[in-house]
């Protein structure tokens, strides 16, 4: 809005205009990025709090920038997301993670087999084709859906609820899982939660950090993991950083960690190094 102060609406101007410029800017090197494939995928264990065994990955998408470095999602996600970018983005990590698991299935068969988790973001959830897009890439890669698993935020699955559940049913027919990720964060309906046809209820971060500090968020994630297991999902905790919120977690029955405790998210190469060292005979 205008102030009647010329100064500082000049300022707010020009403020505005280098937003606009820098969001430009970053659109045109998003483009420009997946033409020339900057994007990278790197993969942080989720790991059986009971066992300590790697169970699986999320995949977590990386810019290598030739200007800036590696650049993390939160400065290019929501901007690849405003401008539609994020489909074509998201095809290429579907398709690159479904991949990455065929290799790692290979090489290190297990029972049940390894597992991927995948972030989907809102415009994806909304594209009409997206569960023959993903049948596809599962049958490129011979992957059955049951070790695929897909992540939506709370926020995205209640946004219009009777869609989301027709999705998540279309996407259930292929055999796929389902996460509703960032639980605890958004605006949730209890009411509607268990009319989600989904397997896992992923905590947010910002309550397991705080668990140890006090004993409303203890209560809190006790709470959710209750009310996953009460729906008859499994809950994995997101951001475990110390021993201590592991023994705590364990203690509620949270049957899965994920956080630096265990490792932080790697390149392919590094994850590919930490699964060797698990199924070395
Ligand atoms: P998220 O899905 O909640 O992913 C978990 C984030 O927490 C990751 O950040 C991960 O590196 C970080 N993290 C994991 N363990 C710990 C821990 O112990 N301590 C702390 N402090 N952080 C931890 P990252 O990779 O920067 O991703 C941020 C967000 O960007 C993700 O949050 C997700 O919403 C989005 N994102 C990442 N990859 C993709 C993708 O492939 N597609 C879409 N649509 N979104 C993505
Ligand atoms: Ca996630
Ligand atoms: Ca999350
Ligand atoms: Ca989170």
């Amino acid at each position: 809005a205008k102030t009647s102060d010329k100064g500082g609406y000049e300022v707010f101007a020009s403020g505005m205009h280098l937003q606009v410029v820098q969001r430009f800017q970053l659109e045109a090197d998003l483009r420009r990025g997946l033409e020339r494939q900057e994007f990278q995928l790197h993969y942080q264990p989720i790991v059986s709090l009971a066992t300590g065994r790697i169970v699986g990955f999320e995949a977590l998408v990386r810019w290598r920038h030739p200007q800036e470095g590696l650049v993390f999602p939160a400065a290019f996600i929501p901007v690849a997301e405003e401008t539609g970018l994020i489909v074509a983005l998201g095809q290429w990590i579907l398709q690159e993670a479904c991949q990455q698991l065929r290799h790692w299935q290979d090489q290190f068969p297990s029972d049940p087999p390894l597992m991927i988790s995948i972030n989907l973001s809102g415009c994806q959830f909304a594209q009409p084709d997206l569960a023959a897009r993903i049948e596809k890439i599962l049958h490129t890669n011979g992957l059955d859906g049951h070790s695929v698993k897909l992540e939506i935020t709370e926020t995205v699955a209640m946004k219009d609820v009777e869609s989301t559940i027709g999705l998540l049913l279309q996407l259930r027919s292929l055999n796929l899982r389902l996460s509703i990720d960032d639980f605890g964060t958004g605006y949730s309906s209890l009411s509607y939660l268990h009319r989600f046809p989904v397997d896992t209820l992923k905590v947010d971060r910002s309550f397991v950090s705080r668990m140890s500090d006090t004993s409303e968020d203890a209560t809190i994630v006790q709470t959710i993991t209750m009310l996953g297991h009460t729906l008859g999902m499994d809950v994995i905790a997101e951001g475990v950083e110390t021993a201590a919120q592991r023994t705590k977690l364990q203690a509620l029955n949270c049957e899965y960690g994920q956080g630096y405790l265990f490792s932080k998210p790697l390149d392919p190469e590094g994850a590919t190094a930490l699964l060797a060292a698990q199924f070395q005979p």
